[in-house]
């Protein structure tokens, strides 16, 4: 009997990665295109769709494909569009889910963005199976979330749902990507961590590893190193981070009475330098009901998570 698998494709920024993963979360093939090749819409897909029939045919005898899902920037579950992505070349509304049917008109075809994708991977595959009300929170250049409340994804009336990373955590701070000031994102990201790195060398006088980093290197892995080495201004922006996205948290807790919030990505590598004090901010600014209850916990996904993300949607919708 022909094993089912879905097929699971991530439009990243630099690359598109795709793999073939059955419901019990078994790998079996995957390959990559760039993303950025082609600037027509066309053109990339037709490539897309070359590679994966080259990585089928090295299956093709074994597997039977239920689906297919993508994860992608601004990706609406609703319409299968890609919207306004500011990191891609394909500029408006991009039909990626219908023009892609046209390779595929047997398949069901899904769509979202990259972190209801992971959250919907940590549910199907994840620390997050046999829960009903989580939250994942995706730390990469931004901030990205999920909410899954009684079993199901939140989407909203309009598809974009669960933005955490544009909360407004700072009225008039830093200026946000999109276009506003004092989003949570420009504090809690890599790219956070940068900028809050420049702020505390500004602002303190204490030696510090961070002073000979030169302004275009200096990244959020450089700052974890070196509080891991005891560096004291790195060990105050993890806290500070960690401060930022603590209390940002205990508001979103106040929304949807999750069992549990996940971070997945680049930064919880910091591990307890990010999580104690994201850990003890959002206790401290709990509602009192709540206080205690939600775990706080790093995303199990690891090797693969966006196309494991991408590939749970299908089992997701199909609910097999
Ligand atoms: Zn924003």
């Amino acid at each position: 009997m022909k094993k089912q698998v879905a097929l699971g494709i991530d439009v990243g920024g630099t690359n598109t990665t795709f793999g073939f993963i059955d419901r019990d979360g078994n790998y079996l093939a995957d390959g990559n295109i760039l993303t950025q090749t082609h600037e027509d819409i066309s053109d990339y897909l037709r490539e897309l769709h070359y590679e994966i029939e080259k990585v089928t045919d090295t299956i093709r005898e074994k597997v039977d494909i239920v689906g297919i899902g993508i994860g992608a920037p601004n990706g609406n579950f609703y319409k299968g569009t890609i919207e306004f992505a500011p990191n891609l070349r394909w500029k408006g509304v991009v039909r990626l889910c219908d023009l892609l049917k046209e390779y595929y008109p047997q398949l069901p075809i899904y769509m979202t963005n990259d972190a209801n994708a992971a959250a919907i991977g940590e549910m199907v595959y994840g620390g997050a199976k046999g829960m009903k009300d989580f939250i994942m929170v995706t730390l990469g250049t931004g901030l990205g979330s999920g909410f899954v409340a009684n079993g199901q994804l939140i989407y909203g009336h309009d598809g974009f749902a669960g933005e955490l990373g544009h909360v407004i955590v700072a009225p008039n701070g830093r200026q946000c990507g999109c276009g506003r000031l004092g989003c949570l994102e420009t504090y809690v990201s890599a790219t956070g961590v940068k900028r809050t790195a420049y702020k505390m060398l500004a602002r303190y006088t204490a030696p510090s590893i961070l002073r000979t980093i030169p302004f275009n290197d200096m990244t959020a892995k450089i700052v974890a190193d070196a509080a891991l080495k005891g560096d004291q201004i790195a060990i105050d922006i993890f806290k500070y981070t960690g401060k930022m996205l603590g209390e940002a948290l205990a508001n979103a807790v106040t929304y949807t009475s999750p069992e549990a919030i996940f971070l997945f990505g680049g930064l919880t590598k910091a591990g307890d330098l990010l999580f104690k004090p994201t850990h003890d901010h959002m206790e401290m600014n709990m509602l009192k009901i709540f206080a205690n209850k939600v775990k706080l916990l790093p995303s199990q996904l690891d090797k693969n998570a966006a196309i494991y993300g991408s590939a749970a949607l299908v089992w997701n919708e199909l609910k097999v």
